[in-house]
């Protein structure tokens, strides 16, 4: 027989634990499920792995190109300026993965040194192994970075905040609704000890909408905890935000939990800890919340338009003109597959919003908010 190899190895062990622990107190909500495993001290996901590129299970935006993040960059340069030029100012990034979207983008602030020079760079990273790798990626960046678990952990002040694919790998409850009530989504085991969805005995009788029989309702409680943090932050001490992830504009019913392996989907309850686990974001849901603070908020639009409107058609062509032929044809593909909207592309699948102090005029790539003026 095969050895297995160390991630299978930390697969069984998660899902023993999830076993066991499922014997011992009964089913677990949906929520504690994804919570496991993404986040699982040691067994997480997240945790001790790279989950991106061509070798990993999944790539994003700043992984295609690096003109996603040297565009942001250059958002936040401008943003900043907007809010009066503060130094110092905070530039915080929510999950950053391997560091390059931060990486770009302070590479292609050095056109704006005043900028660059007022930066506290504070990256927000509950797993050590993308810790660690931020850190070696950003050692020589020339800029004051440091590391915390959550929002709260940065100091006081002005900030300009970043977060792509986050608020997806953010765990959710979900809700079914069976003969009228809404039930929670749980996990149990079935006679074989394989991990299967069921519902909890009890409804939820608090949940107002309604819905046809057999509609799933996501909520993110997390994601709402974080959009009432970051516009109460940014109501009182000024600055913006800028969340990208894939998602609705509108609230709307359907299960949304996928997971993915080596660019394939799989089913999410099979190899908890060993698949990527996320879920669609409800941007209507986020930005009620975001509202509620008193931040004004804007979007989503689509990605695609948003990376047009700050400039990325330019930028491939500025890159473009000094690469050779086969660089150039690749800063193309990567502008295609960023900005279109055809099967396969991201750029209507992925949406992009900012919340925002009232006072600061509407960040570059979004229009005014007429609607809650
Ligand atoms: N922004 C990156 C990575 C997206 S993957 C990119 O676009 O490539 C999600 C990231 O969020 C990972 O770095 C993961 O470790 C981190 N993460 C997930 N949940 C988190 C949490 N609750 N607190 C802090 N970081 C978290």
């Amino acid at each position: 027989m095969e050895p297995p190899s160390a991630g299978n190895l930390d697969m069984i062990e998660l899902l023993d634990e999830i076993r066991a622990m499922i014997t011992e107190r009964g089913p677990i909500t949906v929520e504690q499920f994804m919570q496991l495993a993404l986040a699982h001290p040691d067994l997480g996901y997240y945790m001790n792995r790279d989950p991106f590129g061509a070798t990993g299970d999944f790539t994003t935006a700043p992984e295609i190109s690096q003109m996603f993040g040297e565009l942001i960059g250059l958002w936040a340069a401008e943003v900043w300026s907007s809010m009066g030029s503060p130094d110092p100012v905070r530039l915080v990034e929510l999950g950053p993965g391997r560091g390059t979207l931060i990486s770009d983008a302070l590479r292609a602030a050095r056109i704006v040194p005043a900028f660059r020079n007022a930066l506290d760079v504070r990256l927000i990273e509950s797993s050590p192994a993308l810790a660690t790798m931020q850190h070696e990626l950003l050692v020589d960046c020339g800029v004051a970075v440091s590391w915390a678990q959550t929002l709260k952990e940065v100091p006081n002040g002005p900030a300009i905040v970043i977060g792509n694919e986050f608020l997806d790998a953010l765990p959710v409850r979900q809700f079914v609704r069976v003969s009228g009530q809404w039930r929670e989504r749980t996990v149990r085991l079935n006679n074989d000890g394989a991990l299967v969805f069921d519902v909890a005995g009890r409804p939820e009788p608090y949940i107002r909408a309604a819905a046809a029989n057999g509609e799933v309702l996501e909520v993110s409680p997390s994601g709402h905890r974080l959009m009432f943090e970051l516009g109460a932050r940014l109501v009182k001490q000024g600055g913006a935000a800028l969340i990208i992830d894939y998602g609705h504009a509108v609230t709307r019913y359907g299960d949304t939990l996928q997971a993915l392996r080596a660019h394939r989907y799989v089913d999410p309850l099979a190899a908890p800890g060993d698949c990527d686990l996320t879920t669609h974001v409800d941007f209507a849901a986020m930005a009620r919340s975001a509202t509620a603070t008193g931040a004004a908020v804007y979007g989503p639009v689509d990605q695609g338009d948003f990376l047009r409107a700050i400039g990325i058609d330019l930028r491939t062509k500025a890159l473009a003109e000094r690469a050779s032929p086969d660089r150039a044809e690749e800063f193309e593909r990567a502008r295609a597959r960023l900005v279109g909207k055809g099967q396969g592309e991201m750029g209507a699948l992925f949406k992009a919003m900012a919340v925002a102090d009232r006072r600061l005029r509407p960040p570059p790539g979004f229009q005014p908010n007429t609607k809650s003026a």
